[in-house]
């Protein structure tokens, strides 16, 4: 059964019990979450007026399609932000397909792996606790290799609450 790698992300609220909701609805609606990395803290890019994000990359063994998959995560954003920020714009959650098993595919809907990964520590880190040596189908670099030459300078650190 592939393996699709998601993350994980939200600045707003209770961030950690968003965190959990959205593992519990992905365990449920899109396939048996396996593993899944610590979570992480990064200072909001660009606007320092917002709170940090907490970051969780998981995997996910799923019979669904990888246009599925952006379904039902689209459909866990949209409950998850219903709950009790029904009239904000902004969401709470948000989830994105890094990889799905080693496909490659780009169409207006879905870019897989995730154009960003590569370039976004707060991306790299969790990922490279679960799968260090899982290689980019595209760039034919491992995740170490990736985040030893990430340009990215924003500082992410183990969350403790
Ligand atoms: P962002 O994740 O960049 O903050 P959104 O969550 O609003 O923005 O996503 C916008 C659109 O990005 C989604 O509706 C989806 O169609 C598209 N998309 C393309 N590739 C991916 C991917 N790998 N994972 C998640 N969404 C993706
Ligand atoms: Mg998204």
């Amino acid at each position: 059964m592939p393996k699709v790698y998601l993350l994980l992300g939200g600045n707003l609220g209770d961030r950690t019990s968003y965190l959990q909701q959205a593992r519990e609805s992905i365990n449920q609606q899109v396939g048996r979450l396996m593993r899944s990395s610590k979570i992480y803290e990064t200072a909001a890019w660009g606007k320092t007026d917002q709170p940090n994000f907490l970051n969780q990359v998981l995997e996910v063994q799923t019979e669904l399609t990888p246009e599925q998959v952006l379904q039902q995560i689209n459909q866990i954003e949209q409950e998850l932000g219903r709950i009790r920020h029904e009239h904000w714009g902004a969401r709470v959650i948000d989830i994105d397909i890094l990889f799905y098993a080693n496909q490659v595919q780009q169409t207006q809907r879905l870019t897989i792996p995730h154009p960003q990964l590569h370039l976004r520590r707060f991306t790299l880190l969790p990922l490279s606790e679960l799968v260090p040596e899982l290689e980019h189908p595209l760039l034919h670099k491992s995740i170490n290799q990736l985040l030893q030459e990430c340009p990215d300078e924003l500082e992410v650190w183990e969350f403790e609450e």
